[in-house]
């Protein structure tokens, strides 16, 4: 038997609107491949296309998480739901979301819902269990919606997702893994605050010191001063490795030693 790996395969990098809407980056998502459970992260704009264009397989999938309702995280869910299933065919599948991503003006629609196996709430401080992958939520992020990130834990690896957010004092306490990977929209702090900055994502970083970090989502400002630049200089400032995404890219946690 193969052994098995953890890997995670970034179907998009982009972040907010304007680098969405215009597809300077790709937005799908993640697909997040743990031993044997497949599970699919925010699945925005064009990831059924994504996932198609890697030949990777919907029906294999295990859960879809939602961190928060926006667009770019939740367009396709529904036509994900669809593939999970085989078209509604096969009764299977977890979807994990915020309770105002199902209930006020909901992004799951209510005729996909029977299709699947369960719908679980995310709720600040609860866990959850998918196989032999659990994950926790640990803390409410300063969103203009309900939003989570993400400590996940596989028999092999534990790495945290710290999804949108505005920075606040305790936030990096709340995360820890040899890997964590952070929505980094901006370059700069500053209004709309809705975002982590650059600078945010490297305090973040210096105090929850995993053996590797890894940027993505990037807004314009981020996009345009070339990410994996500024990846390779926040690596020498804080001794930790720091990689920008690429649209496409698998990163295999086997690399973290
Ligand atoms: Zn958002």
């Amino acid at each position: 038997m193969a052994e098995l790996t953890d890997t995670i395969t970034f179907l998009g990098t982009a972040g907010a609107r304007f680098v969405v809407i215009h597809q300077f980056l790709a937005s799908g998502g993640a697909w997040l491949n743990l031993g044997n459970t497949q599970i699919l992260f925010d699945p925005g704009p064009g990831c059924l296309v994504q996932v198609a264009k890697k030949k990777l397989d919907p029906m294999k999938l295990d859960a879809i998480i939602l961190s928060h309702k926006h667009l770019d995280h939740s367009a396709d869910v529904n036509i994900m739901i669809e593939a999970m299933t085989d078209g509604g065919t096969k009764k299977r599948g977890v979807v994990f979301a915020p309770a105002d991503a199902l209930n006020q003006d909901p992004v799951v629609l209510s005729y996909l819902r029977p299709y699947l196996e369960r719908i679980q709430t995310l709720a600040a401080g609860a866990s959850y269990t998918i196989n032999d992958v659990s994950f926790t939520t640990p803390v409410r992020h300063r969103h203009p919606v309900e939003t989570y990130g993400f400590v996940f834990q596989t028999p092999r690896h534990i790495f945290s997702w710290i999804t949108d957010t505005r920075y606040f004092d305790d936030l990096p306490g709340y995360y820890r893994g040899d890997l964590l990977i952070i929505n980094v929209v901006r370059l700069k702090p500053g209004a709309p605050l809705d975002h982590l900055s650059l600078p945010e994502a490297r305090t973040i970083i210096e105090q929850v010191k995993p053996r590797t970090a890894i940027l993505t989502h990037f807004g314009m400002t981020m996009w345009r001063a070339k990410p994996w630049e500024l990846a390779q200089k926040l690596t020498e400032e804080t001794g930790i490795s720091v990689i920008a995404a690429r649209d496409g890219m698998t990163f295999d946690m086997a690399q973290l030693g």
